[in-house]
């Protein structure tokens, strides 16, 4: 059995690169922008990302090992469905998700107008209050290769406790 006083943190981290004619799906949410991530899912890097910190917090390796990329099953997979089912795996051993924080980085699309809805979004699919999530836009400062749209990393970091 866990410690229920067991607190255990995890980090994650993915890129895509983004193009025109693919639907802008960042954080659970299609934005409003004229390209958007290329993947063989639906390329959510947010919540790629998100869901690799959740997998280590809970020692259950990565999102290629509950999803393989090779999966024919995964191809154009919406990835809030995927995320609900690493949540289910993170309960499954044990644990709940206290918090979670994303930094995105990239010029595009931008994040302040979407803050809150995204917020909202990524907190009703881990089944917590907004308070709980939190998420912040940095530019690339026309440094490296996500300048000017050509892609977007984004890191996550959560927080479980034990069950
Ligand atoms: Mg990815």
């Amino acid at each position: 059995m866990n410690d229920p006083d067991l607190l255990r943190v995890g980090l994650g981290y993915d890129v895509h690169r983004l193009a025109h004619g693919r639907p802008c799906v960042l954080g659970g949410l299609v934005l409003p922008h004229d390209k958007g991530p290329v993947g063989h899912s639906d390329g959510d890097a947010v919540l790629h990302a998100l869901i690799d910190a959740l997998t280590g917090a809970a020692g259950l390796d990565d999102i290629g090992t509950l999803f393989p990329d090779d999966d024919p099953r995964y191809r154009g997979a919406d990835s809030a469905a995927l995320l609900q089912a690493a949540v289910a795996a993170v309960h499954g051993a044990g644990f709940a998700v206290v918090n979670v924080d994303l930094v995105l980085i990239g010029d595009e699309p931008k994040l302040r107008p979407h803050r809150a809805a995204l917020r909202a979004r990524i907190g009703e699919l881990l089944g917590l209050p907004a308070a709980r999530v939190n998420i912040k836009g940095k530019t690339t400062e026309r440094l490296g290769p996500l300048t000017d749209g050509a892609g977007i990393a984004v890191h996550a970091i959560c927080l479980l406790r034990a069950l």
